[in-house]
């Protein structure tokens, strides 16, 4: 059953990328491997806006964050891991995995990380090596302030480590202007492509975290010193250490070009046209949003569960009848919120409008009123 993709990725992507897929596998090496690495590594540095090294590995973007973490950080060493969702738990779970001891900043759910807080645990936290941080925490879709924690974090001569797995072309984030040590994120989300590769870029200051921690390796596939070494002494034949998913890479070097070619905010308004009709629709229909602004991202929207229907049945209902999946809410906000996404194809007018149209039935089957002019008042043709 090929169901229509609302949920937080990944996401449906265009027929242009599916294409380019579709070819012969290729070396990852040689020639005209290397121009193509050149040329997606070239626009992903545009994406990210930065001028640090970037490695695009094969996997998901989860497996990175264990890079970063552990090339460097050495066992026994302290991180503040900020926690105000499922994924900064998670977060949390992968820094124990190395050995490192954490400490929690935390947000209620549904709530920003607040760099004060950042600031006096830095203060308590003296033995504190790093910092790390999820921009868009998408089991609540809040989106962190992630320059002001970078901000802080530098104050305290600190590298920050973010997951920007969900945020990296769906909001502005200028890896350089910020001074985002470590970014992590992935081909999956708001880059519009299917999962199966992931990107690291990896500035000044955090290459001095890795090489000041030069007798100590957590294995060799995550390890930040075996992608440069491979991207240094075989740059002119295979810059990648393993074997590349190569028809991935094809794909998304489209969605990249496609992207860029556009330009960058006209990518990220897409996203937020999307989410406005979205909001506007749901909220036509009496769903509140679970987030406040200025922190709700235009990438996904959690609505909350409504009093009269357990959230199951709305999205039992919308996989099963109409085909149409959307996503439940991860741990603690399990049967109280649905989260729905705004990237791929479900940012385009025509899947809007079904989706809409889909929920609209079901609150009508359950005798809900609700002007049907209101329901589709945000959508603008050109999403
Ligand atoms: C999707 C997501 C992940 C998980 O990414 P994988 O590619 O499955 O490892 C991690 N963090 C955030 C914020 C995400 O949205």
């Amino acid at each position: 059953m090929q169901y229509k993709l609302f949920i937080p990725g990944p996401c449906e992507v265009d027929e242009a990328v599916l294409s380019a897929m579709a070819q012969q596998t290729r070396p990852h090496y040689g020639a005209e491997w290397l121009e193509v690495h050149r040329e997606v590594s070239s626009l992903l540095r545009q994406i990210f806006e930065t001028e640090n090294d970037i490695f695009l590995v094969p996997g998901a973007g989860s497996a990175l964050l264990d890079m970063a973490l552990g090339s460097m950080l050495a066992t026994g060493e302290t991180v503040i891991v900020g926690d105000n969702g499922f994924f900064g738990s998670r977060l949390q779970a992968m820094a124990r995995g190395y050995g490192l001891r954490v400490v929690s900043l935390l947000a209620e759910h549904g709530h920003p990380l607040d760099p004060d807080d950042l600031r006096r645990l830095l203060a308590r936290e003296p033995a504190a090596r790093a910092v790390a941080v999820i921009h868009h925490e998408t089991a609540t879709t809040v989106l962190n302030p992630l320059q002001e924690l970078a901000a802080v974090t530098h104050e305290a001569g600190l590298p920050i480590i973010v997951d920007a797995i969900s945020s990296l072309g769906g909001v502005s984030l200028p890896v350089d202007a910020w001074g985002i040590d470590v970014c992590v994120s992935v081909a999956n989300k708001c880059l519009e492509c299917p999962p199966g590769v992931a990107f690291i870029s990896v500035g000044p200051r955090a290459w001095e975290w890795v090489d000041g921690h030069e007798n100590q390796h957590h294995g060799w596939y995550l390890d930040l010193r075996t992608w440069r070494q491979y991207a240094t002494e075989w740059a002119d034949w295979h810059p990648s250490p393993v074997t590349m998913p190569t028809n991935n890479i094809l794909g998304l070097r489209v969605s990249l070009r496609n992207i860029v070619g556009k330009g960058l905010e006209n990518h990220f308004a897409h996203f937020r046209q999307a989410a406005h009709a979205v909001r506007q629709g749901l909220g036509a229909m009496g769903f509140a949003q679970m987030v406040a602004e200025p922190y709700a991202s235009p990438i996904a929207t959690a609505f909350k569960a409504r009093p009269e229907f357990a959230v199951k049945e709305l999205i039992d209902y919308l996989a099963q009848s109409q085909g149409i999946l959307v996503s439940g809410g991860l741990g603690p906000l399990a049967g109280r919120v649905f989260r729905v996404g705004h990237m791929g194809k479900a940012a385009t007018p025509p899947y809007i409008k079904e989706f809409l149209s889909a929920v609209a039935l079901f609150m009508r089957q359950r005798g809900f009123e609700f002007s049907e002019a209101d329901v589709y008042s945000g959508l603008v043709e050109k999403v």
